[in-house]
């Protein structure tokens, strides 16, 4: 298939990757530099890379990147055609997903949201998991291109119910992660080995992914970024405004958005979101500085 791909960040980069060595005729754009994707084009604007395409398909960072990429004075909309499909796979609000999908729409567009989860590995190995949101009709087009990707499709509904699932999905992990590491911040204060700790949780009912993910980073407190401090700290903002638009209380998530605050105010926005313990380390006087 003909495929603009708009944002080679950590995740765009190797997902774009990926559909070019699935044989997909490529054309890429980014922002700034880092542009070349081998076996791609390069476009110099979103426009130009969607004006042949079939699918535009976009990884960027946040609500505010995805209108520029599309509604922009050179965005992709100026290329929209009938039957061509926007497919985001950016976490994004899921109403501003609906606004934009319905101005695209009127120009017979199609919108599938599919944010991903699997991180900078799973990008990497093709092992993404899709979350989706769209028409049946939609989705299965887009199965090549999911498969060159990914390792599973989850079609949760229709548009936007698949940036709905994601961010509540995602407010599990910042939670869980906290937990763990004011878990681990305790322990270690009380003087447990933090090897046997994680043995403990890893044979128990609080067993979880997500500390089967991070602690590995954790034990060498290596925070370098698989997914950025700021991106978790900008999905908290999302399900918070989220939850107001829709009149729910999140107290606990409330909370930890006030960690991911200070820590961003500790300058750490590049570092991996598990840079969060370092905070709870230092109040606790067991350093916590990361490098
Ligand atoms: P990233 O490395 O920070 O890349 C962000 C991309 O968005 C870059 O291409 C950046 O361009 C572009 N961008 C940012 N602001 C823009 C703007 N105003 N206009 C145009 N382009 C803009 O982020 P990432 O880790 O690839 O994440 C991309 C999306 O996937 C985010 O929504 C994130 O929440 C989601 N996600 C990430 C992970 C993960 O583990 N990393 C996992 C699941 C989902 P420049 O290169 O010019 O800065």
């Amino acid at each position: 298939m003909k495929i603009a791909f708009l944002g080679l960040g950590i995740m765009g980069r190797p997902m774009a990757s990926k559909l070019a060595a699935a044989g997909h005729e490529v054309s890429v754009w980014n922002r700034s530099a880092r542009q070349h994707v081998d076996g791609a084009t390069t476009a110099v604007s979103p426009a130009d890379a969607a004006k042949d395409a079939e699918v535009v398909w976009m990884c960027v960072a946040d609500t505010a990147a995805v209108e520029r990429v599309l509604f922009a004075e050179d965005g992709a909309e100026q290329s929209l055609r009938e039957g061509m499909i926007i497919a985001d796979s950016s976490t994004i609000s899921p109403s501003a997903t609906l606004r934009f999908a319905e101005r695209v729409n009127a120009r017979g567009v199609h919108w599938v949201d599919a944010p991903v989860t699997g991180s900078k590995i799973g990008a990497e190995n093709g092992q993404l998991i899709f979350i989706v949101g769209g028409s049946n009709e939609a989705v299965e087009a887009l199965q090549p291109l999911f498969k060159a990707m990914g390792k599973l499709v989850i079609h949760i509904g229709e548009t936007g119910k698949g940036q709905a699932a994601k961010i509540s999905m995602n407010l599990m992990i910042a939670l869980i992660y906290e937990g763990f590491a004011e878990a681990f911040v305790l322990s270690s204060k009380l003087g447990v080995d933090p090897h046997k700790l994680i043995e403990l949780i890893q044979a128990s009912m609080v067993r979880s992914g997500v500390v089967d993910y991070k602690a590995p980073f954790v034990l060498r407190r290596d925070y370098s970024p698989n997914f950025p401090l700021r991106l978790m700290h900008k999905d908290i903002h999302i399900m918070l405004d989220t939850a107001k638009e829709n009149r729910v209380k999140l107290p606990a998530l409330e909370t930890v958005d006030e960690i991911y605050e200070l820590s961003s105010e500790e300058g750490w926005d590049d570092l991996d979101f598990a840079a969060t313990l370092g905070l709870l380390e230092k109040w606790a006087g067991l350093g916590g500085q990361p490098k």
